[in-house]
């Protein structure tokens, strides 16, 4: 499914070190459930202090971002010893004295959070949805993406006094939270996932105590610290009974699987949409915790995609929620193969439909119990030699076609691995993947082996992880012995090393 692109994304643009004093003004008419905020301890009337009364979904980061400052100078200037014990209703000394000037405005860029919508960021920062979409070039306002980046006013603007919803709507609406976090992968460097989450690399640096940008590595989990917390904010739109809704990643990528996890105060039945597809929602936890994995299709355009979700439980309304995620290009780069003659017939687009149709029956089929704990082991005891996702062209054509697997070169009759415990439920010979076993994992995940020399499996057979499956031969289309390893969720071929290398869900 191609969807036109009708949002842009401007630059990032770095916080600068700058407090206005309408901000004060704003704080000082804040109140909570009705309540007027009595000063205590700070000074109201002085003219050289700024107050920031903590809201509802609030987070240290959010807020220091929001007035110019680091977490760390938010964290000095009120003695907080410890970032995540603020309380709604604390009230924060944001600026004071003569640390700052009053003329520059704070960032004048908002990125968009899951639940958040046009209206609501407008009213956040007191303009209305017409000046927001010609500020960013909107043609169509229900076409914002999380994790895009909102121009909220004009550079050269200073920000208008905000309204009455800063002081009490927040409020009203439920105590939930979105959280982030994210998988470092071979070949990402900090700053290109700081720009991909739309926050400042400082902020994720501080949130995980990295002390140099380059000590990273493949594998490492961090947090996304700017993708905390904001829905509670402007997401007038999410039902009450939606505790949570997590997305890892916020930014999906083309080849990659994403997972999203939806939490409700009520046993819930949900179902979903994306890319033109069913998302499977397990239910855990006595139906109160929903997983779903996200796989994005090969050839899938950069862009935004709607995510459509239908809440159902006993006694609530059914709940309609869409949240425009974005999808970026996976880069995976291009390969030149070439095929002997007597193997060229397997390039006739019926033969791979087919099979890949055979596969896709298989892998759409939705198995319950789930098979797996955390991550997959690798499928051999070899070196990977070529990975997923190149595009690929075959004795001279069009690079129209992809690596659908991860191939791995060892000798034949080296021993091939279940990457994790499941059942057989295919095995046999196929003209491209030759002989090949699949294993169903469940929840939608499978792992399929190719090329085999020799099956020491059947189908309708329990396998334990680590159980030898088969040997590596070169069966089939292939330009000698290796294996070539798939993982399919959901119908889908994607990364299989994303699945080494991250714990699922
Ligand atoms: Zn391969």
């Amino acid at each position: 499914m191609i969807v036109s692109k009708s949002a842009t994304f401007c630059s990032l643009t770095k916080p600068r070190l700058s407090v206005l004093l309408f901000f004060a003004l704003f704080a000082l008419i804040s109140q909570i459930n009705g309540t007027h905020i009595i000063a205590d301890t700070i000074p109201e009337d002085d003219p050289n202090i700024v107050i920031h009364v903590v809201q509802r979904g609030e987070n240290l980061f959010r807020i220091a971002q929001r007035y110019g400052l680091t977490v760390s100078e938010l964290a000095a200037l009120n003695a907080i010893t410890n970032p995540s014990s603020i309380m709604v209703g604390q009230r924060l000394i944001v600026a004071e004295g003569n640390q700052s000037a009053v003329t520059a405005p704070p960032s004048a860029v908002h990125i968009v959070r899951p639940g958040e919508n046009l209206r609501g960021i407008a009213d956040f920062y007191g303009v209305s949805v017409d000046e927001l979409m010609v500020l960013n070039d909107i043609t169509d306002p229900n076409r914002i993406a999380v994790g895009q980046e909102i121009r909220v006013r004009r550079e050269d603007e200073a920000p208008r006094p905000a309204p009455a919803i800063v002081s009490d709507a927040p409020l009203d609406l439920p105590e939930s939270q979105i959280t982030a976090t994210h998988t470092i992968q071979r070949g990402e460097t900090l700053f290109g996932i700081a720009t991909a989450y739309g926050v400042p690399m400082s902020a994720i640096q501080a949130a995980n105590g990295i002390t140099s940008a380059s000590r990273i590595f493949a594998g490492q989990q961090i947090v996304i610290p700017g993708a905390e917390a904001q829905i509670s904010v402007n997401g007038g739109d999410l039902p009450a009974w939606i505790n949570e809704i997590a997305l890892n990643p916020l930014v999906l990528t083309e080849g990659k699987t994403g997972r999203l996890i939806i939490d409700t105060q009520s046993p819930a039945t949900i179902t979903g949409e994306f890319l033109g597809r069913e998302i499977n929602f397990i239910a855990v936890s006595g139906g109160l915790s929903h997983v779903a994995f996200l796989p994005v299709p090969i050839f899938t355009e950069a862009d935004v995609y709607p995510l459509r979700i239908v809440l159902n439980g006993a006694g609530v309304e059914e709940s309609i929620i869409t949240l425009n995620i974005r999808v970026n290009a996976g880069n995976y780069g291009s390969q030149r193969l070439s095929l002997p003659e007597d193997q060229m017939h397997l390039l006739s687009t019926g033969v791979e439909e087919n099979e890949m149709n055979i596969l896709r029956n298989v892998a759409s089929r939705l198995t319950l119990d789930r098979y797996w704990e955390g991550a997959m082991s690798l499928p051999a005891a070899a070196a990977m030699n070529s990975s997923f996702g190149a595009r690929r062209s075959y004795n001279g054509s069009a690079f129209d076609r992809f690596h659908s697997g991860a191939d791995f070169a060892g000798a034949p009759g080296t021993p091939i691995l279940a990457s994790a415990g499941g059942r057989v439920v295919l095995a046999d010979t196929l003209n491209i993947r030759g002989s090949t076993v699949m294993i169903d994992h469940g929840w939608g995940v499978y792992t399929v082996y190719c090329h085999m020399s020799e099956r020491l499996v059947n189908i309708g057979d329990t396998v334990r992880v680590g159980q030898i499956v088969g040997l590596v031969g070169n069966t089939g289309r292939a330009t000698g012995a290796h294996l070539h390893w798939e993982l399919w969720v959901n119908g889908v071929p994607v990364d299989p090393m994303q699945w080494v290398r991250e714990r699922f869900p």
